[in-house]
């Protein structure tokens, strides 16, 4: 059936990037989007972080901007990826509530000036996001321009972890929900060895700065409970959208650049799996990590992802920005669609003339349409109204790659065999040797079914609880062929030694 242009761009695979058009007067947007239909962009996230503009006081709103920028996009078919600005509180809210400032493991109460900076476990901040993400999505909820919701920026980019007075009371919280018993608590953390037993939860304090050789089970616990956090926001932001829209929504994760956070835990928060995969440019293998990149967001999305951002040329942030050579924006690009992406964004449409981004790459460059990054990007999105047909398509590969946030977290806390032993470089290493040998690669929890695999390769799976452990055995029992390398196997969970008597 011939479907409405509409119904037509669902199917499209998706094409944008961030729009923050707040930075120019509203002439400049009259170009963006006549150049955005040049390049066939189809969606753009929308008020990523834009909350000290359309709430410049408590309880005040200004929607005038918002309003017509979303009523223009719309007029040009063009989609909205509606964010909610959670992630770059207004300086309002951390002057009203100093409390929820961040504190880093040395007990440094962060400063704003920036983005993030905020405490995921503030009640005052979970109740100012609340109200803003409320009042958005009653606002745009059921505009027919918004097809998803962005909610929030990268989770756990700059505040992981919190170590406040709130931060650690809500820890003591999680843990008597997880445990029930202190005693338990106890038991599972070992805590008998040098008599560090806990007679109830409110004495177990976040592993902040300390002596050497904290607890490795309280340290695992603290990564568990810091993560959570994030998710347990999201969730809330999340039912909140629900009561005004039916559109689907996610958050762009970092797989696999934002180490503090367990994605395989937040997999099924999200309608839909987006990543933000940006080049470790000094790196010559970089393309090897890209894929490495894709073939993991894959695997959390179990199915087709997005990439939510990517960079058309250089970014800002690293210790030294290569712009990339040409052909190579499209090549990167196409990499992300061939290992399951259906969407590709960039941050960001146009370049910012001021502010800490500005010498980040954008799909519109200071430099304009005359460039050759311009020409690429309309290229790639010319491109793509090519490819739909491959939009849901699978992956088809027959080898699997472990994969575990947690064995990397375990494998690199303090006192360890060796200091030069690195999870990422192990798994790396192997997904590395298999890349060039043009094999397919799925990564997979150790205990997922595994049963359609010829070949599992487990590298440095340090941490192997009883259903993972016993999934393996399953699976070379049944035929499998299990490549395991050192250090695999070691301890559950807990960072307790397997092998020794229980
Ligand atoms: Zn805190």
């Amino acid at each position: 059936m011939q479907g409405t242009s509409q119904e037509t761009a669902v199917q499209d695979i998706r094409f944008g990037g961030d729009y923050n058009p707040e930075q120019w007067p509203e002439e400049i947007w009259l170009e963006d989007v006549r150049l955005m239909r040049e390049a066939g962009v189809n969606l753009v996230s929308l008020g990523v972080f834009n909350w000290g503009i359309i709430e410049p006081a408590p309880g005040e709103y200004d929607w005038s901007g918002l309003d017509a920028i979303v009523e223009l996009l719309h007029a040009n078919g063009i989609g909205v990826n509606m964010g909610t600005p959670t992630s770059s509180p207004p300086a309002w809210l951390r002057k009203a509530h100093p409390e929820i400032r961040l504190v880093d493991a040395e007990g440094r109460t962060l400063a704003g000036g920036s983005r993030h900076g905020v405490c995921p476990s503030s009640p005052a901040y979970a109740e100012a996001c609340a109200s803003i993400v409320d009042k958005i999505a009653e606002r745009y909820g059921r505009h027919p321009a918004v097809k998803l919701w962005h909610i929030h920026n990268e989770y756990g980019w700059a505040n992981v972890e919190c170590y406040c007075e709130a931060s650690a009371a809500a820890f003591q919280g999680w843990l008597a929900e997880k445990y029930g018993d202190v005693d338990r608590l106890n038991d599972a953390w070992g805590t008998a060895f040098w008599g560090l037993v806990y007679r109830s939860f409110d004495q177990v304090e976040a592993p902040a700065a300390a002596p050497p050789g904290v607890n490795p089970a309280l340290q695992l616990d603290w990564k568990r409970f810091s993560n959570d956090e994030h998710v347990r926001n999201y969730r809330m932001q999340r039912e909140v959208i629900a009561r005004h829209s039916e559109a689907p929504a996610t958050t762009n994760f970092m797989i696999p650049n934002c180490e503090g956070m367990d994605y395989r835990r937040w997999a099924g928060t999200v309608d839909v799996v987006s990543n933000n995969h940006y080049l470790i440019a000094e790196r010559p293998d970089h393309q090897i990590e890209l894929s490495m990149s894709a073939d993991l967001t894959r695997a959390v999305a179990n199915g087709p992802w997005m990439v939510m951002e990517h960079s058309t040329s250089a970014v800002n942030w690293q210790p030294r920005n290569i712009a990339k050579t040409p052909g190579e924006l499209r090549r990167n690009s196409l990499a992300h669609v061939a290992r399951g992406a259906d969407g590709l964004m960039f941050f960001q449409w146009r370049a910012s003339r001021a502010g800490a981004e500005k010498f980040h790459s954008a799909m519109l460059p200071h430099g304009g349409t005359d460039t050759e990054v311009w020409r690429d990007v309309a290229a790639l999105g010319n491109d793509l109204k090519k490819l739909s047909s491959v939009v849901g398509a699978d992956v088809a590969a027959d080898v699997a790659v472990l994969w575990d946030w947690e064995s990397w977290w375990a494998l690199e806390l303090e006192w360890r065999p060796s200091v030069d032993l690195k999870y990422r470089e192990r798994v790396e290493a192997y997904y590395a040797a298999l890349w060039r040998e043009h094999v397919t690669v799925d990564f997979a929890h150790p205990e997922a079914d595994l049963s359609g695999y010829r070949l599992v390769v487990a590298p440095s799976s340090y941490v192997l609880t009883d259903a993972a452990s016993k999934n393996l055995r399953g699976y070379v029992e049944n035929g499998g062929h299990l490549v395991v390398s050192y250090f695999s196997g070691i301890v559950d969970e807990h960072d307790t030694d397997r092998k020794s008597t229980r």
